[in-house]
């Protein structure tokens, strides 16, 4: 097995543009979320670096918890099917939510996920989500914050796996055709 960057087709997102964005996206909710405490719910695995890096441009008070949800196991497309397997520590009922999202690609994740959490009687829940691929929706789904948008192919990298691998990488990228014939 050689290094993970022989195995990358092509570069979508680099390192210094995700970084600006994030950059940015910090500022707004900064703006817009000031003296309202926020929750922001990662979903596990795939936000985490997003979040982690987000966090960190955030000049507001707020608090973290995580959810983490099935869906797609080991293959490339969305199975339809999301299921909640391990939910958050924290009451939300009266908070200002924000679910951070890695990817918004049918939208079944996030609209499942945002309907578990209104049943909890939230004061608002917004999406936050570094990408999203408009030409996979299958749910209309309203994400205040985009990262990205990105055209329907498969992406690695910066918290994104393909068989739990790639998640490392610090940018965003498509892969090779035969990585996906291992
Ligand atoms: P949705 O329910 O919107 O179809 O899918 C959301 C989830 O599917 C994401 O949180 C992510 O885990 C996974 N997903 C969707 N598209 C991609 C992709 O291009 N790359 C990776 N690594 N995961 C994806």
């Amino acid at each position: 097995m050689g290094e993970i960057k022989e195995d990358i087709k092509e570069i979508l997102l680099s390192k210094r543009k995700i970084k600006k964005k994030v950059k940015k996206l910090g500022k707004q909710i900064s703006d817009e979320y000031r003296g309202k405490n926020p929750v922001f719910v990662s979903i596990l695995k795939g936000s985490v670096i997003f979040l982690s890096d987000l966090l960190r441009e955030l000049k507001i008070e707020c608090s973290v918890d995580f959810m983490a949800v099935s869906s797609y196991n080991e293959k490339t497309e969305s199975s339809g099917v999301v299921k909640l397997i391990m939910d958050l520590r924290e009451s939300i009922e009266g908070r200002h939510v924000l679910l951070v999202e890695d990817i918004v690609d049918t939208g079944l994740t996030a609209g499942y996920l945002r309907d578990v959490i209104r049943m909890r009687n939230p004061e608002s829940v917004e999406i936050c989500t570094l990408l999203s691929k408009p030409a996979a929706r299958e749910l209309h789904i309203e994400c205040r914050y985009t990262g990205f948008e990105i055209p329907d192919e498969y992406v690695v990298g910066y918290g994104l796996d393909y068989s739990e691998k790639y998640r490392n990488i610090p940018y965003i990228a498509t892969l090779k055709s035969e990585v996906y014939r291992r």
